[in-house]
């Protein structure tokens, strides 16, 4: 079979050198570890640690906003639903009071980096991190950023790969708590912090509260990404997220379809949006992926994110899977993905140029050993 028609070679998937660009911290915690430090720590919880992890499904805001959606949102649960469940924002809360030294923060983001790497083949790892819980504020922001960067060192030095933090923006706060957040970012430095996200649901806090704390991310040279058009139905916050905040890329961005004036301006634009198959409301995935399919069909520049992928099982080799069985993209579209997650990396211009070059030499070894003979 030709590498460019029909299902793409789990081979090929499996092998592809990566670049993950949405991924948060909290959310890729492994289910075992959370079980081992939960009990360490004795937390009260519900239920046991491994349940809770595997009931965990994201519940949607006021159903009524998605009557009219140009693809349908499914209003009723589904078959795979449990019947209790854990929210996202409930479990992360857990998992947070599991946490309780530089070292756990260390080794959780190692054991994403290792995840990323061992599952995916991930070459290079951006990842969101929330504020410091005040159970840990004796370490304080700086030292939870060297927390962290000791496991990113640790994962570069072991799996020969690179990784970066980007800041999460908790939109449920305020404008003013946005622009603290940044404050700190910007007055202290680190070469592993290379920009901020805002995240959280996006029903809470709509992008232009958030102006000012991008303003000054964009005057101290950090990156600039944003949850957008996700819980939303509007095209609008992701024009917002481009003009107002700045924004270089785009987290999520379904619902961009709402509107085709949007549609053409991103397409022209060459605005890139990490997508997630997986990462949402089990019975909202069909239209997940029926989203993702549009804004390919469309000409738009999107690459797969695994997003929370502790808590909503899944890997970046599964999220190419999907876009390749389920989605539909092509041997050429998963390649030009995994070439502009190389490019809409946060890396310096130098190390992002090197990595291209050795993603797009091993991507060019490993189409000629899947071609046909
Ligand atoms: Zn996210």
């Amino acid at each position: 079979m030709s590498p460019t028609a029909g299902a793409v070679s789990a081979g090929w998937i499996e092998r592809l050198p990566k670049v993950e660009l949405h991924c948060h911290l909290i959310g890729a915690v492994r289910a075992t570890t959370f079980a081992e430090l939960a009990r360490r720590e004795k937390l009260d919880l519900p239920d046991d640690p491994e349940r809770i992890f595997a009931d965990i499904n994201s519940l949607p805001p006021d159903p009524a906003l998605y009557r009219n959606t140009v693809i349908p949102v499914p209003q009723e649960r589904s078959a795979d639903e449990p019947e209790v469940s854990y929210s996202l924002f409930q479990a992360s809360k857990w998992v947070i009071d599991a946490l309780r030294s530089a070292d756990d923060l260390t080794r959780i983001v190692y054991e994403a980096f290792e995840d990323a790497h061992r599952q995916s083949n991930v070459r290079h790892l951006e990842l969101f991190f929330d504020d410091v819980p005040e159970h840990l504020a004796s370490l304080g922001y700086a030292g939870s950023v060297e927390a962290y960067a000791e496991g990113i060192r640790m994962a570069e030095r072991e799996f020969g790969m690179t990784g970066r933090m980007i800041k999460g923006i908790d939109r449920s706060k305020s404008g003013e708590a946005a622009l603290a957040q940044v404050r700190e970012v910007v007055d202290n430095p680190h070469e592993y912090v290379a920009g901020i996200g805002l995240d959280n649901l996006e029903t809470a806090g709509p992008p232009e509260r958030f102006a000012e704390a991008y303003r000054l991310a964009g005057e101290a040279g950090l990156g600039r990404t944003a949850h957008s058009s996700e819980h939303v139905p509007s095209a609008q916050n992701t024009i917002t997220c481009l003009d107002l905040l700045g924004c270089d890329r785009i987290d999520h961005g379904y619902y961009v379809v709402e509107d085709p004036e949007v549609v053409a301006r991103v397409r022209d634009e060459g605005v890139v949006f990490t997508v997630g198959s997986t990462t949402s409301r089990r019975s909202w995935r069909p239209w997940r992926r029926a989203s993702i399919r549009a804004m390919i069909d469309a000409g738009l520049s999107v690459i797969p994110c695994s997003d929370d992928p502790g808590m909503f099982p899944t890997t970046l080799t599964n999220e190419y899977t999907i876009l390749s069985e389920q989605i539909g993209a092509t041997h050429a579209q998963l390649r030009a993905m995994a070439l502009r997650a190389v490019d809409a990396s946060w890396l310096p211009a130098a190390e992002r140029d090197t990595l291209r070059a050795e993603v797009e030499a091993e991507i060019d070894a490993l189409d000629a050993e899947f071609a046909p003979a």
